[in-house]
């Protein structure tokens, strides 16, 4: 993808605060975080979003993202930890190239990652289970 953004830092081209790199993968400090820590994880090959990226890159990323969780959340010592992954402009993606963000927490930190619960009502629950159960 040549006007990507992600694709560039990913690929070295545009220099970024790598904490991690490997063959498939590119870990940076993103610019705009939520909290002390907070990282993306971007693959190296051009995928938009989650519809897009192969089975093998999606099992990679989470492998991945267990693996920094585990590490970030020992040299950061942060108290708890979000992974998130948007996908399209209405659940809030802004950069379209595949990436899951690796959000530490900390006690009392204002990180709004959270929703007003609803009701799952009756007449809901069946219509999504007929268009969907197995
Ligand atoms: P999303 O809204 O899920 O698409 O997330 C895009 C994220 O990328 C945001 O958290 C931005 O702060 C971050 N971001 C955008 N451009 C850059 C960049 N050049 N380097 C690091 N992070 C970036
Ligand atoms: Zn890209």
């Amino acid at each position: 993808m040549d006007n990507c953004i992600f694709c560039k830092i990913a690929n070295g081209e545009i220099p970024a605060a790598t904490l991690y790199e490997d063959d498939d993968f590119r870990v940076i400090l993103d610019l705009g975080p939520a909290s002390k820590g907070h990282a993306l994880i971007l693959p190296k090959a051009h995928a938009a979003n989650i519809y897009e990226i192969s089975d093998e890159m999606a099992a990679k990323a989470m492998i991945l993202a267990k693996k920094m969780a585990t590490k970030m959340t020992d040299a950061l010592k942060c108290d708890g930890f979000n992974i998130v992954q948007n996908n399209g402009e209405p659940a809030g993606q802004t950069v379209f190239h595949f990436h899951m963000h690796l959000i530490p927490r900390y006690k009392g930190d204002k990180v709004g990652i959270t929703w007003e619960p609803g009701t799952l009502t009756d007449e809901v629950k069946k219509e999504i289970l007929e268009k969907l159960k197995n």
